[in-house]
């Protein structure tokens, strides 16, 4: 039996999170001194720079004020209650923002580690991290960009999209893909 590992991304997966992203770009392009239209690339091509830490900071700031006014899906709890394995949240929002969420939210302890953007730069440094830390597991990871699922489709583990904005479920999706047949209210009495 393998020991699974389950990757979830933030948000669009365990909130939706509502940053001002017009003005984050405004500020962004400012910044650089050229238009940026599109986050993922610009971390992934300035990582490291001195442009990355003082863009992460901006925006970090942008990530706390939406924390607020930002909501968690209703089906996290129960999803990372049912889920009898180790657990990673691996985001491209900032490592602050990450883990005041967690901490506001109580589930910092549901996690084994918290990966931010600072440390990685791009999503698929965070599941290169995992894989050589969970060697011989098998990993699942779940986003809701299947952009970023392209990018890992390679590694050697399970690429899962959810489709929150159809509305998909987090604790369906956990249950199929571990097959977890329990019901919930038998959960809560153990
Ligand atoms: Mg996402």
């Amino acid at each position: 039996m393998w020991e699974q590992v389950l990757v979830l991304d933030f948000d669009g997966v365990i909130v939706k999170l509502n940053v001002e992203w017009p003005k984050v770009y405004n500020k962004v392009s400012e910044l650089a001194g050229y238009p940026v239209t599109d986050l993922i690339t610009f971390w992934k091509n300035t990582f490291g720079t001195e442009l990355y830490y003082k863009a992460n900071k901006i925006i970090e700031e942008y990530e706390m004020m939406a924390l607020s006014k930002s909501s968690i899906y209703a089906d996290v709890y129960e999803a990372l209650k049912i889920f009898n394995g180790t657990t990673y949240l691996a985001s491209m929002q900032s490592q602050k923002v990450l883990e005041s969420f967690l901490e506001e939210n109580g589930l910092k302890s549901y996690f084994k580690e918290v990966l931010g953007r600072e440390r990685f730069g791009v999503k698929r440094r965070q599941l290169e991290y995992i894989i050589e830390r969970e060697k011989g597991k098998r990993i699942y990871f779940i986003d809701d960009l299947q952009r970023n699922l392209d990018d890992c489709s390679d590694l050697d583990i399970k690429c899962i999209l959810i489709k929150r904005w159809e509305g998909e479920s987090l604790l369906q999706k956990i249950k199929e893909i571990f097959e977890i047949r329990k019901t919930s209210a038998f959960l809560g009495l153990l």
